[in-house]
């Protein structure tokens, strides 16, 4: 095996960033799931996770030599209130490394014990997050969103307790980086002033080195990460995925998804949604995430301004200025998605009104949002035509019509736009839910390695993944979720 390069850059951060911590061992490790791509782009021999080795690190019972485990420090706003120390609780840094595209990743064991930052809990996790953020986030990428990867899941043959007794498990995480504006925000709140400019630094160094030569690197950095945010949560929306735990420290500096707690996609279309059982005052709805993404941004302003300008005025009109750029950067990145998925390449402010107007009509007919989308590129639109009341469906569709008109005069293929942004299939929370049933009572993962299989095509439509492509019905709605911790 050729010896593998663990880069270890966060160990050049202040020791106050971090702490060193081991995974405590468990007591008979298998494996659930092994991401055998990733794996290979992230140079691990192919043999490697079925030896004794491969379940010995992926279990976090046994490290390699170039494993260097630690604990990441951050801080972070959780539903609106500070908290100065939160830390990585229950995941662990194992390494960084650089994939074939050159790439540093980290590798991160999460569910592997208690750590310096575990406060009351014991650093594991049951079964079930484990297997939602196996699946939902290689779904997520398969979707085509900027998203953490899972490279392993191992469940520990030993018990979680939680309100019951669980299974637990291990997933290993792979990510461009674990930064969070929770990671700038505990810098930024040191005694010493230079751990917030060496941190962001860092930051800029390994996710967006152009601001180093910016006129102002760190105002730089910050539109940068604004700009990213703005597209993920566009994107996000598109899809109808709801994060549920929009918190400071669960968005990620390089724009990725992060924690797939209690997030989960809507299926009627209906903005007000929310599905985390902890989220009682619907914070996290889907039509607040924008608002969210920009009420966190400000919290990462805040921990730049120093570094933006030595005054403070200064630095807040250069900071607010940036930030108030957020809703048209967010608004531009959500009509270019929303238009796509109705067959306009090239949209126009006016579009807006047109997909408005689209929404409206899911929302008043209790449509499923990803079959609505799907189903403007069928024959028929068999589907909508059934939902929605007919003149209000044929008013709306003509002039849907007249607009692609001039997308086809243009050259533009509409259907083919349509077909491969809006998905068939999205890991509905049902689906989920019985997967995670399925593995926590039986053991049985036919399921989870089906839909596992099938969500990475989620465009294209088969007779195999027609069962899968539709919604709950009433008694297998999944109306809560929770974050598993
Ligand atoms: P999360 O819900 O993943 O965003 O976690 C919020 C904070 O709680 C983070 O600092 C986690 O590391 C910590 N945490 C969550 N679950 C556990 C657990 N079972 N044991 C220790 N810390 C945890
Ligand atoms: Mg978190």
């Amino acid at each position: 095996m050729q010896p593998l390069i663990n880069e270890q850059s966060y160990r050049q951060l202040p020791s106050d960033c971090y702490a060193d911590c081991q995974p405590t061992p468990v007591k008979t490790p298998q494996y659930l799931a092994f991401n055998q791509t990733l794996a290979a782009e992230l140079g691990l021999p192919e043999t490697f996770w079925g030896t004794e080795a491969g379940l010995g690190l992926f279990s976090g019972n046994q490290l390699p030599d170039w494993a260097s485990p630690l604990a990441q420090a951050y801080a972070g706003h959780q539903f609106a209130n500070y908290v100065p120390r939160l830390g990585d609780g229950r995941a662990i840094l194992l390494a960084e490394l650089r994939n074939q595209a050159g790439q540093l990743q980290d590798v991160q064991l999460k569910g592997a014990g208690r750590t310096p930052f575990s406060r009351g809990g014991d650093g594991r996790s049951p079964i079930g997050p484990v297997i939602r953020e196996y699946l939902v986030s290689e779904a997520m990428h398969a979707l085509g969103v900027p998203t953490t990867r899972a490279l392993a899941a191992v469940s520990s043959g030993e018990w979680v307790h939680r309100d019951e007794a669980l299974p637990g498990a291990i997933l290993t995480r792979v990510a461009s980086s674990h930064l969070r504006i929770g990671t700038m925000q505990y810098a930024a709140n040191r005694q010493d002033p230079s751990v917030i400019k060496t941190l962001a630094d860092y930051v800029i160094s390994r996710h967006y080195p152009s601001c180093h030569t910016a006129e102002n690197p760190y105002l730089a950095l910050l539109q940068k990460v604004i700009d990213r945010q703005a597209a993920l949560v566009a994107q996000w929306m598109s899809l109808g995925f709801i994060h549920g735990v929009m918190n400071t420290d669960n968005m990620t500096l390089s724009g990725e998804t992060i924690d797939y707690g209690p997030c989960a996609f809507m299926e009627s279309y209906n903005p007000t949604q929310v599905f985390s059982y902890i989220d009682q005052q619907g914070r996290y709805a889907y039509k607040n995430q924008p608002a969210v993404a920009q009420w966190n941004l400000a919290r990462l302003a805040e921990a730049l301004l120093t570094l933006i300008n030595t005054s403070q005025e200064q630095a807040i009109a250069l900071a607010v200025d940036s930030l108030n750029r957020f809703p048209e950067i967010y608004q531009h990145y959500w009509l270019t998605h929303f238009a796509a998925k109705l067959g306009i390449s090239a949209a126009e402010s006016t579009d807006k009104l047109l997909i408005d107007d689209f929404l409206t009509l899911l929302a008043e007919s209790d449509s499923d949002f990803t079959l609505s989308f799907r189903d403007l590129s069928s024959p028929q639109q068999g589907y909508l035509s059934q939902q929605v009341a007919p003149e209000r469906w044929q008013a709306w569709q003509s002039r849907w019509q007249d607009r692609l008109k001039a997308e086809e005069r243009l050259g533009q293929d509409p259907l083919a736009l349509m077909n491969k942004t809006n998905p068939v299939l999205i890991p509905r929370n049902h689906l989920i839910q019985r997967v995670i049933d399925n593995v926590t009572t039986t053991g049985d993962l036919t399921l989870f390695n089906q839909l596992h299989r099938l969500w990475q095509t989620p465009y294209s439509a088969t007779t195999e993944n027609a069962p899968f492509q539709q919604p709950a019905v009433p008694q297998e709605r999944v109306c809560q979720t929770f974050c598993g911790t």
